[in-house]
């Protein structure tokens, strides 16, 4: 069985994010992608919102889509996510499961400062997507890391989670930049101050 993990801090999830991982899914036959909220991402702050309110929204946001599926993973571990050790831990759980990492172009220039990266090259290949304001150039990555990043399609997104968060703080409409089920939990827990 083919996995794609589409990890992030999903604070909250969006199209871009969906969008992402239905592409990386079509292009390389996943049988499933594993959506997975990251507990204390290494490359940024803390996120606004706890890790449950960012599982119930990835929840929400999977939910119709029947290869799409939530992995607590990370947050439920706690502290720092190092993918390095998440994915140790994914394999160790399911030997049997071939997994790929599905990531945006920011995060594909940024993969040679990921923790231990050399070691995780090894031990699974990646899937970069298009992002406007990313060059998804892969030639200009380290030789080991071409090896194993793949590339899938996908229409140029310009939405972040920062502006989501932005727009909502504003009093602007974040509407249909995420999922409709999403913008309904948003709503009605009132997290982004809408
Ligand atoms: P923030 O603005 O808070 O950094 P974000 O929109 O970048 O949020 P993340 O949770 O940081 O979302 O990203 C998770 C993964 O999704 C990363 O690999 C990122 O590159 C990818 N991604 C996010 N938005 C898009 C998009 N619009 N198009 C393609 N990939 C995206
Ligand atoms: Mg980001």
């Amino acid at each position: 069985m083919k996995v794609g993990i589409m990890g992030g801090t999903f604070d909250p999830i969006h199209i871009g994010h969906m969008l992402a991982a239905e592409a990386a899914r079509e292009a390389y036959h996943l049988d499933e992608v594993w959506f997975m909220p990251s507990h204390i991402p290494p490359h940024k702050q803390k996120a606004g919102v706890t890790g449950q309110m960012r599982l119930a929204m990835t929840a929400e946001a999977v939910k119709s889509h029947p290869s799409f599926h939530t992995l607590d993973f990370e947050v439920e571990r706690g502290g720092v996510s190092y993918t390095i050790d998440t994915v140790t831990a994914l394999k160790k759980l399911h030997p049997h499961i071939e997994f790929t990492f599905i990531i945006g172009a920011d995060m594909v220039n940024y993969l040679p400062k990921w923790h231990r990266i050399d070691e995780l090259a090894g031990m699974l290949d990646f899937i970069g997507v298009n992002r406007p304001g990313s060059d998804l150039d892969v030639s200009q990555l380290p030789e080991y890391l071409q090896a194993v990043v793949k590339i899938a399609d996908m229409p140029l997104i310009d939405i972040s989670s920062s502006l989501i968060r932005k727009r909502a703080a504003a009093g602007q409409s974040i509407r249909y930049m995420v999922p409709d089920p999403v913008y309904d939990y948003i709503v009605r827990s009132g997290i982004y101050g809408i």
